[in-house]
């Protein structure tokens, strides 16, 4: 088989060869390349260890050293390059207590979690697949390499990465790796919260969002988001959601306000916080749970009140979410003409402001902020009277 790799990885590998070392690309990279799908990153395995490859390249960043990873840099691109090796137990059920640096090919590809991301490839051998993972591809089939029990008690994050590569894949888990991952799904509780929120966010990202509700008949929910597991008995969610998410764009905090619903605003933002997701994302996750089920209206006066209390820029998401369950079409098309027209909906864009106000005579206060709200009704209502003059002459009869 013959697989077109990039230039830069062809060159760090013939490198390393003509340095007397064995190289290859591997993992993740030659799984995208065999289905024709665009590699994310370039990753590079090698028998040189960590200080050998620092010597043979210029420019090198110590990425993980202990962990055998030295990230070599070409131009713009970075490539990771580690070094065979072996990883002891799995203690704690998150990091292996120990590494093996080896000469092996083979037992860098045996610690490796499935058969699908545990290929190697170069020009000279060609593919390296020890376990059967081609022909897993082929069968769209998630299965561990080995004992899958025993590979999810190392590290019980392959529990829930099994999930996500069969949703970003579409393939189905293998009867005896989803066998134990139902049986092995407890030891989740002892991944961290970081590790957990990384692999949710490329499930809900997938081009299958939907399989993330198998966390719940998996047990896998169960652990890692309890409180929504609790929420959703017998509520019809299940079905609702998997319309919902397949419907909605690729949009992190969308698909997670999508998911994350039956909560409330309080407990998802409290559930976001739990999975140390970023507060960018827990804000707005949290505001579009809130705007979940709010009535748009489908008149225009409705429609700028509405983005006025959302804001600009959460309304549009708004939107698109709640048109994965309701027509949402005249109030799209009322929006894209209040676009069109520039029509105020948020008091910054009001040609009045706080110094006018004073200018005309009001002492600085409440009842300047109070004046400004009642002018912005009107303006929400008749965005003709946004202009100067009007909303002046306004303020002065208020004065007066
Ligand atoms: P993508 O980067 O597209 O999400 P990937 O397959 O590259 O997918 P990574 O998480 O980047 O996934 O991991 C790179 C490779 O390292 C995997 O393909 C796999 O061979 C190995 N790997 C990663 N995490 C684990 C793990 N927890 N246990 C065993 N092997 C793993
Ligand atoms: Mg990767």
């Amino acid at each position: 088989m013959r697989l077109k790799l990039p230039p830069k990885v062809i060159r760090i590998i013939r490198v390393l060869q003509e340095n007397g070392f064995e190289a290859y690309a591997v993992g993740g990279c030659v799984r995208d390349m065999i289905l024709g799908r665009e590699p994310d990153d370039w990753d590079i395995t090698t028998s040189a260890r960590p200080q050998q490859v620092k010597k043979i390249f210029l420019r090198t960043v110590d990425t993980g050293l202990a962990h055998g990873t030295v990230t070599v840099l070409l131009g713009d691109d970075s490539f990771e390059v580690t070094t065979y090796r072996i990883d002891g137990a799995y203690e704690d059920h998150r990091h292996p207590s120990f590494v093996t640096f080896s000469g092996e090919l083979a037992e860098d590809l045996r610690r490796r979690d499935f058969t699908i991301n545990a290929m190697a490839y170069n020009r000279e051998q060609g593919l390296v697949d020890l376990f059967g993972g081609m022909e897993d591809l082929q069968r769209k089939r998630i299965r561990c390499v080995g004992d899958a029990r025993e590979r999810f008690g190392e590290d019980a994050l392959r529990i829930l990465r099994a999930v996500r590569f069969s949703a970003q894949l579409g393939f189905f888990v293998e009867a005896g790796t989803e066998k134990a991952l139902r049986e092995m799904a407890d030891s989740l509780a002892f991944v961290s919260a970081e590790r957990i929120q990384t692999e949710l966010t490329k499930l809900l990202l997938s081009s299958h969002p939907a399989y993330v509700l198998r966390l719940f008949d998996t047990g896998i929910a169960g652990v890692i988001l309890p409180e929504l597991d609790e929420e959703i008995q017998n509520s019809g969610y299940l079905e609702k959601a998997a319309v919902r998410l397949k419907k909605a764009p690729s949009q992190k905090a969308m698909r997670l306000a999508i998911f994350l619903y039956p909560l409330g605003e309080k407990k998802a933002a409290q559930t976001l916080r739990r999975l140390k997701f970023d507060n960018h994302t827990i804000d707005a996750a949290r505001r579009l749970v809130r705007w979940h089920d709010y009535s748009i209206g489908e008149n225009p006066a409705a429609v700028r009140r509405a983005a006025a209390l959302m804001g600009e820029e959460i309304f549009p998401q708004a939107l698109q979410m709640q048109k994965t369950y309701k027509d949402v079409s005249k109030a799209e098309s009322l929006w894209r003409e209040i676009l069109e027209k520039g029509q105020c909906i948020s008091k910054k864009s009001m040609r009045i402001s706080g110094d006018d106000l004073i200018s005309l005579g009001m002492k600085p206060g409440r009842a300047i902020g109070e004046c400004l709200e009642e002018l912005f009704l009107d303006v929400l209502e008749n965005p003709e009277h946004n202009t100067k003059e009007y909303l002046l002459e306004c303020a002065k009869r208020k004065l007066a």
